[in-house]
């Protein structure tokens, strides 16, 4: 058993100033005042952050694609698309191993505690199997334990290029010719990884283009029956919405309710592109919604739809996606301050603050609304009993260095808004997984190799 102390403890009952967190083996059993063993100083501790939606290996596109090709004067998604495809080409698993230990280092040094790797690279270039189908997943779920990061694996369903669109010769790497042959690889990997305390698998049919209908409801199917949870892509660009008119006559947020796949274990991503009657939906069906706002802007997706989610409660939490950014703590952010540029207001997300439920009902804190997208409601969306800090969870916590020039000054009344709307991730001073410190005083210990690793495997492409 090992008790720490803060100057500052942000428990699931509230903030607790000079509080003790008291860890034995991988959970929290007490969070309180008195006796301390280890004095973790000016610090807040508070709850890891949980990053719900990643693909480790586009760390690699990172200051790439930040061109404009004189051919192809008119970049989107799409264009951008075709180069994260090249990027994959001739990845070997080793390589995988290596920007996937890169992108997982970063995030551990940012607070990230938990990370749901959304992993579709899956075969040989041509689409051959690899003498393990599941040789990727290995390597990824390896990298972030390498690391020391808890993982959900949401292993991808693949299957078609579009509706009625061939596969291109890149997506082969992606793609399951059957779906038994897709159930059977993830019922492997659960297999193999399942007891793993840090580790869990749960299902990712990779959007309505990608995935026709007969699979999509086999995995609503097969996920209920084993309690794994689904993420799925969805609305994140206007042409998706095209697509599922020409294919179903309606919108995707309407199919995926009509095929069985929203609910309260399922998380979509983006949801970009969404009106109100979705969102209703999305609240009458319990499923929650992943934004991911820097990737977004940065493949200029469209605007995060705050109110549309906030109006109808959705629970929302967010993803470091592309790793154009690893700063989840910007991400939050992006959700308020999108709106405000939308609406030309400031505090625009305020009015969703349960005023009962607020220590003052004069200040309805913006942070109070946006606070739980960091860690607890991500948590949730990966099945993983973290993101809150009170008896019985996960010991996964961080610390914040409130010496640090971006939380100077910090008083408790002030404290979370603080690290919403202020605080840079070099603050971040420990990261604790089950208890155990994997990054300490801002270092991991691995970290001068696995950077010069991976600048040696760059030099050499
Ligand atoms: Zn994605």
């Amino acid at each position: 058993m090992k008790r720490y102390r803060a100057d500052f403890v942000i428990a699931d009952s509230g903030t607790i100033k000079d509080g003790v967190v008291t860890v034995e083996a991988d959970r929290i059993v007490d969070i309180g005042l008195g006796a301390y063993d280890i004095d973790l100083g000016s610090v807040v501790i508070m709850p890891g952050l949980v990053n719900a939606h990643s693909h480790a290996f586009q760390r690699i596109l990172r200051g790439r694609t930040e061109y404009l090709d004189s051919a192809h004067p008119d970049e989107d998604f799409w264009s951008w698309r075709t180069l994260m495809y090249q990027a994959t080409e001739d990845f070997k698993p080793d390589d995988l191993s290596l920007v996937s230990k890169m992108a997982f280092l970063e995030m551990a040094t940012t607070g990230i505690t938990t990370v749901g790797e959304f992993h579709y690279v899956h075969h040989q270039p041509d689409g051959t199997e690899y003498a393990d189908p599941n040789e990727l997943a290995h390597r990824v779920i390896q990298a972030a334990l390498d690391v020391g990061l808890r993982i959900t694996l949401l292993n991808v369903a693949y299957h078609r290029g579009g509706f009625n669109r061939p596969l291109v010769d890149r997506q082969f790497r992606f793609v399951d010719r059957t779906f038994t042959g897709y159930l059977e690889r993830t019922k492997a990997l659960h297999g193999h990884w399942g007891s793993h305390p840090q580790v869990d698998v749960g299902f990712a049919p990779h959007s309505i283009r990608a995935v026709p209908a007969d699979w999509l409801r086999e995995i609503a199917r097969v996920a209920s029956q084993s309690r794994q949870v689904i993420h799925i892509h969805a609305c994140e660009q206007r042409e998706e919405l095209l697509q599922s008119i020409n294919e179903y006559q309606k919108g995707p947020i309407s199919v995926l309710d009509e095929l069985g796949i929203l609910g309260d274990r399922t998380t979509l991503v983006h949801a970009t592109h969404i009106d109100d009657a979705d969102a209703a939906r999305l609240a009458r069906t319990n499923t929650g919604v992943c934004l991911c706002p820097t990737t977004e802007q940065n493949l200029g997706d469209g605007f995060v739809p705050a109110h549309v989610l906030k109006t109808h409660d959705v629970p929302i939490c967010v993803g470091s996606d592309s790793q154009i950014e690893i700063d989840l703590w910007q991400d939050v952010r992006q959700i308020e301050y999108q709106q405000r540029l939308l609406d030309e207001r400031r505090n625009v997300l305020a009015r969703y603050v349960d005023a009962s439920a607020s220590k003052s009902a004069k200040k309805l804190q913006t942070a109070d609304v946006l606070w739980p997208a960091l860690h607890s409601n991500g948590a949730s969306a990966l099945g993983v009993e973290s993101g809150r800090l009170t008896p019985g969870k996960l010991a996964d916590f961080i610390t914040v260095d409130l010496t640090h020039p971006s939380m100077a000054g910090t008083v408790t009344d002030d404290l979370i808004s603080q690290l919403i709307f202020g605080v840079k991730t070099q603050a971040v001073k420990d990261v604790f997984i089950g208890g155990k410190a994997i990054v300490e005083s801002g270092r991991h210990p691995d970290q001068d190799k696995i950077i010069a690793d991976y600048h040696h495997y760059v030099q050499g492409r």
